[in-house]
């Protein structure tokens, strides 16, 4: 059995595993619409993985006979000024999500959960890639600046991503 704090700590996770899920398809559509398919690409594969990030903690709580609880997902932005603001914001939102994920890990080890601290293990990892991930195209579109071309071309290269399926769910197939 997991602790009640727990289970309420990987629920509100699990919340916002799915509001960055729908943050990202906003963003997926949103340059769908301004015609960056690549872009839009980028982000709908991040739906994905976010989709895919809370599916993994729901298999979790599961798994230790906890019980899953789907709160409301709360609105999201839908419009962004730019790739590079889209791109700011994935960056400052995804320092809140490891913010999170460190505070879960705090809690189960005060619990005497070493289960759950080793489940949060690969998202701790995960987290690093991700805010480097962003990092590297905010850098990139910085360079870019106002240069279609390479707009252009950043937006052909994004297009090429495609979706895996994160470690602890492919090992569940
Ligand atoms: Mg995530």
């Amino acid at each position: 059995m997991i602790s009640p704090k727990i289970q309420d700590a990987l629920n509100a996770q699990i919340n916002a595993e799915f509001w960055s899920a729908y943050l990202y398809l906003a963003m997926g559509m949103h340059f769908e619409n301004e015609g960056r398919s690549g872009i839009a690409n980028w982000f709908k594969i991040q739906f994905k993985e976010e989709q895919a990030h809370a599916e993994i903690f729901m298999n979790y709580l599961n798994s230790r006979g906890g019980r899953v609880e789907l709160k409301a997902i709360d609105e999201v932005p839908t419009t962004w000024e730019s790739p590079l603001a889209a791109f700011e914001a994935t960056l400052a939102h995804e320092e809140k999500v490891t913010a999170l994920i460190n505070n879960i890990y705090a809690l189960a080890e005060a619990e005497h959960d070493y289960a759950t601290r080793g489940k949060l293990d690969w998202f701790v990892a995960e987290q690093v890639e991700e805010e480097e991930t962003a990092k590297e195209l905010i850098d990139r579109l910085r360079l870019i600046g106002d240069n279609g071309l390479a707009l252009y071309m950043l937006d052909q290269e994004l297009a090429a991503r495609t979706y895996t399926v994160p470690a602890p769910l492919a090992s569940k197939a």
